[in-house]
């Protein structure tokens, strides 16, 4: 038995409004299409398979994006805890190594030689704040020094603290933007040496 050949995922255009995608799709995702289109038959009548990704996409787009108003209990908050593990990851690496950093590695005496122990204030930002920093930036905030341009990437989108929370800086929104994750990392990388 020869495995079959499948066919690259593809879109063309067929007129100015219309495009043709090519999928592969296992038996899971077909019943759950059957399914979805079951569930939605007052949403589309004609139980397209076209118009039942529109719909399932609106849904799923409306229950990820965090510039929405939350509807749905229990939406994705892992942005915020990976956030919160790039503090453990400060100081140990040499730029290049792919050495990893034990949980328990020291931050540099600079960086973090006092805290304050009066009040702790939150690394992580409320869901309310998290949604404005959201609709505000939209997009990676990176600007290029030499070029003066915002790298502007809509994609893998983490929330940032301009002033290091590690050096002080507060979860408030005129300290927070929006980076993309190369960006984020960029920063997270020029903390633990500068
Ligand atoms: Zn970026």
């Amino acid at each position: 038995m020869t495995s079959p050949v499948l066919p690259r995922e593809a879109i063309r255009p067929v007129s100015a409004t219309q495009n043709q995608m090519t999928l592969v799709l296992d038996e899971q995702t077909l019943e759950l299409l059957a399914r979805f289109k079951e569930l939605t038959a007052h949403r589309n009548p004609m139980a397209t398979n076209a118009g039942a990704i529109r719909l399932a996409l609106e849904i799923a787009v409306e229950r990820v994006d965090p510039a929405r108003e939350v509807k749905v209990r229990g939406a994705p908050e892992k942005r915020a805890i990976e956030l919160e593990g790039r503090a453990s990851a400060e100081g140990g690496t040499q730029p290049g190594s792919d050495t990893r950093v034990p949980q328990s590695v020291p931050t540099p005496k600079a960086a973090a030689s006092h805290e304050s122990s009066s009040r702790r204030p939150s690394r992580r930002p409320s869901r309310p704040l998290r949604r404005s920093i959201w609709r505000r930036d939209g997009v990676c905030q990176y600007v290029d020094p030499l070029t003066g341009r915002r790298c502007a990437s809509r994609f893998k989108l983490e929330i940032d603290h301009r002033q290091p929370f590690s050096k002080g800086g507060r979860t408030t929104v005129e300290n927070l933007r929006l980076l993309c994750r190369a960006h984020n990392a960029y920063f997270g990388a020029r903390i633990k040496w500068g």
